[in-house]
């Protein structure tokens, strides 16, 4: 190609929310970002994340008198492994912004180590995880959701912000082969404390209380056998949760979303329980189903990816040479705020500016060895810097989407200097810990 010439690439998938939206254009110049078309302001953002010269990891680095500097990936690959081979308790952590392929390679290291594996659905959407494997789910994809669904409900989520083109593409404003006048054969009900842009798109607008989920959704359930339910319930009058009951037993086919304001907030996993519940009464009226709103792109692959490999998605422990599990001690954050952890390896993640101050401070004291394109506040702390190429952009891979379906994910542009794809820099330790084993 020559010089300044613009190359168009088809077909992209955007890496950045479960939504993965796959019909992205890229213009490249010089490799390059020039221009994209299609995704969102927040997708767009993360192809233009790419160009970044000064932000840009492009050489492995270790950690030396406080300053990063950098070294050979033949030196940063022996150095990685030793942490993690003279390690008594090594976390694994993150692997929901990477491909499936690099998330296979995640286990394989934490298998071989006794390693603690853990990812970021521990801290957004495990509760959901830990309801549907307790109830089961009632699910569909959202090709299904578009073609079908005339009601529509984001429960303690907020698409407008979080996932921009989730309701043009999936739910309430496309054209479906059953909802062929897309937003006007579509009624969408919002339930959140807080009126947000999505809550202001609604034909209804359910303010319930903050933190009183659980009441509503019993509340429903109760409704929904005609049991007689208080004047007010979770802030919301008794006709109005009757309105909306009589709207979802006469849906053609119904789907509720729902995101972090129903899985983080007081109920927790017990909230999706009942979620989960009331979806399944409903089909003994009519069609509903239930989807959570996945925030990172391929955070349902990894949950696929491991549970396929060990039966486990997250807050997996190998110390006894086979997988165990268990939230709320195995997880990321329980064995950083109880000290256990004592090196950690962290891929395509940020806990240093996502997790609690207790859990930063750990890792503070501990070699912290990050996977990782962009300088975040991980890598602030970080022994051992291994410069990633961005998958969906540099390097291709597959990502499932919220609803478990997999897709491709292509190359736009090369990566800067000696960046690595994600699998080959696991792969690589993978291959070094075994030699050091021998
Ligand atoms: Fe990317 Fe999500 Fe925006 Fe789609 S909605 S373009 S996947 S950030």
């Amino acid at each position: 190609m020559t010089e300044g010439q613009i190359r168009k690439v088809t077909d992209v998938t955007c890496p950045f929310c479960g939504s993965l939206c796959d019909d992205i254009e890229v213009d490249i110049e010089n490799n390059d970002v020039k221009t994209v078309y299609n995704a969102c302001t927040i997708g767009t953002t993360k192809f233009f994340s790419a160009n970044e010269k000064e932000s840009r990891f492009t050489k492995p680095m270790l950690r030396k008198d406080g300053e990063l500097v950098p070294i050979s990936w033949d030196e940063a690959i022996e150095e990685a492994a030793k942490i993690l081979k003279e390690a008594e308790r090594p976390l694994l952590y993150g692997f929901s912004s990477t491909s499936t392929e690099a998330q296979g390679y995640g286990f394989e290291i934490a298998e071989e180590l006794g390693a603690v594996l853990d990812q970021t659905a521990s801290v957004c959407h495990g509760p959901s995880v830990l309801a549907i494997q307790d109830t089961g789910y009632s699910g569909a994809t959202l090709g299904e959701i578009k073609s079908r669904a005339n009601v529509i409900i984001y429960w303690g989520s907020n698409p407008s912000a979080a996932h921009p083109r989730h309701m043009s593409r999936y739910s309430m404003f496309v054209r479906g082969f059953f909802r062929d006048k897309g937003a006007k054969d579509r009624t969408l009900i919002v339930v959140d404390p807080r009126n947000t842009d999505t809550a202001k798109l609604a034909d209804i607008h359910i303010t319930v209380e903050q933190g009183k989920d659980y009441e509503l959704v019993s509340a429903m359930r109760a409704a929904l056998r005609g049991v007689d339910i208080p004047a007010m319930v979770a802030g919301v009058p008794k006709e109005k949760i009757l309105e909306v009951i009589e709207i979802m037993k006469k849906a053609f086919f119904g789907v509720l979303f729902f995101g972090m304001g129903l899985t983080q907030t007081f109920g927790r996993h017990r909230n999706i329980d009942t979620a989960i519940n009331l979806v399944r009464e409903l089909n003994s009226y009519t069609k509903w189903i239930i989807q959570p709103q996945r925030g990172h792109y391929n955070v349902t692959g990894a949950g696929t990816v491991w549970s396929w490999q060990t039966g486990f998605p997250y807050a997996i422990d190998f110390a006894r040479g086979y997988a165990r599990y268990n939230p709320g001690e195995y997880a990321a954050n329980d064995v950083l705020r109880s000290g256990e952890a004592d090196a950690a390896l962290i891929v395509a993640s940020d806990p240093g500016a996502h997790f609690p101050a207790v859990s930063v401070k750990h890792l503070a004291k501990i070699p912290v060895i990050a996977v990782e394109c962009h300088q975040t506040p991980t890598t602030e702390l970080a022994y051992l810097v291994l410069p990633a190429s961005i998958v969906g952009i540099e390097v291709e891979g597959t990502a499932y989407r919220m609803d478990h379906v997999p897709i491709h994910m292509r190359k736009v542009r090369d990566a800067p200097n000696e960046c690595l794809p994600d699998m080959e820099i696991l792969k690589r330790i993978f291959e070094k810990i075994k030699e050091l084993s021998t």
